[in-house]
């Protein structure tokens, strides 16, 4: 079976956590937490870095942190991971959401303005497979309404958004662009700590706050004294050093995972009855998972595309289930009637295949020849 994805721990990893364990520092106190947030905040652009357990709770420590509450709206797309619901409904606010674009699959940025309400507090773009959600009419919309951004740049590791604020364009990498912006590196991840996850901001008191809340929110004075309610969102020394191992790599992995990409647009790209995610002028994506999608003409269903591949031995994975078809979400009452097409048509005929690192040419060339038989 050729696997959707594996984590390659090609580098220093091995010798960084056995450093960890030669020396005892196993819990989030140790040498490698702060390295691992300095080096990943310096590779993104950014003055401070948060590591935290996972990309969920990065989101969720975002959002809390920024001061979002009870009767606050925060507007998401509906095609992501549940994980940004999550973290906005954990914080007794209320999740508005946004269709996808059909050809970059990420957040219809041009819905957005007309889901702010007086009750709005924060977007929250997602970008999706490693392609960058176009920020620039975003971060003016939350300029002129005063709104925080969260970015969830959990598939973006590296990938890059050419922006036109500031004297003269320029690319910018994703993460770099949020009062808050929020990684994941789980295990198929760009970067990876196993589990984990890191929230990136140039605002030294919000990273304070953070840094408070990530840590059961301890009252500075007095240890054992709280006034406010925190939690336990530390990642581990190990993570870290596993996590700093796999930065120092950080741009043969992106190399690499263009090459994957272009070589699967290359094979797949001119091929009648699918289509495939846009890459925009102003975009440089990192592929984190290469998608496509099966024209609903051809009387293919994604999930049979994805059965008939498996008999192949190749995995893949379907793509997100929209947020307005979640039933744990419906059942509180979050979307009724509320009809998201671009994201349903994603859910129902999407498909990723084989997008690890660690992929050989002659595997994205098997691929790409068995998705060109099936679809016959
Ligand atoms: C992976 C992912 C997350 C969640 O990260 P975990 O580390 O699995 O909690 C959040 N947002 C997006 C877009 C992701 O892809």
């Amino acid at each position: 079976m050729i696997p959707v994805s594996e984590p390659v721990l090609g580098g220093r990893e091995a010798e960084y956590v056995a450093e960890c364990l030669a020396t005892g520092w196993i819990s989030s106190s140790g040498r490698f937490i702060e390295a691992f947030e300095e080096a990943w905040a310096g590779y993104c652009g950014r003055r401070f870095g948060v590591a935290v357990g996972n990309g969920t709770v990065a989101l969720q420590l975002a959002v809390a942190a920024l001061g979002i509450g009870p009767g606050d709206e925060v507007i998401i797309p509906s095609f992501t991971i549940i994980s940004c619901a999550l973290a906005v409904l954990y914080a007794g606010a209320t999740p508005v959401l946004a269709d996808a674009d059909p050809e970059t699959w990420c957040m219809d940025v041009s819905q957005v303005a007309s889901k702010i309400t007086s009750r709005t507090r924060a977007i929250m773009p997602v970008h999706i497979y490693g392609h960058p959600v176009e920020m620039d009419p975003l971060i003016d919309l939350a300029g002129r309404y005063g709104l925080a951004v969260i970015e969830d740049a959990a598939e973006a590791h590296g990938a890059e958004y050419r922006t036109g604020v500031g004297p003269r364009p320029r690319w910018r990498r994703c993460g770099s662009f949020g009062d808050a912006s929020c990684f994941s590196f789980y295990a198929n991840k760009l970067v990876t700590t196993g589990e984990g996850g890191m929230v990136l901001t140039d605002d030294e008191q919000l990273a304070q706050r953070l840094r408070f809340l990530r840590n059961l929110a301890f009252e500075p004075g007095r240890r054992f004294l709280h006034r406010e309610l925190g939690f336990n969102f530390r990642l581990t020394n190990l993570q870290a050093a596993i996590g700093l191992a796999q930065v120092e790599r950080i741009d043969e992995t992106v190399a690499r995972k263009r090459e994957i990409g272009m070589r699967y647009e290359a094979g797949l790209g001119g091929l009648a009855g699918i289509r495939l995610q846009t890459q925009r002028g102003w975009a440089r994506s990192v592929y984190w998972m290469f998608g496509l999608m099966v024209d609903r003409e051809t009387g293919l269903e994604g999930s049979l595309l994805a059965a008939r591949l498996r008999a192949c031995g190749i995995e893949t994975r379907p793509f997100f289930l929209g947020m307005h078809r979640q039933p744990g979400l419906l059942q509180r009452g979050l979307f009724g009637g509320e009809a998201y097409p671009v994201a349903d048509d994603l859910a129902d005929q999407g498909l990723y295949l084989p997008s690890g690192v660690g992929l050989s040419d002659e595997q994205v060339d098997q691929v790409v020849a068995a998705t060109e038989a099936e679809l016959r």
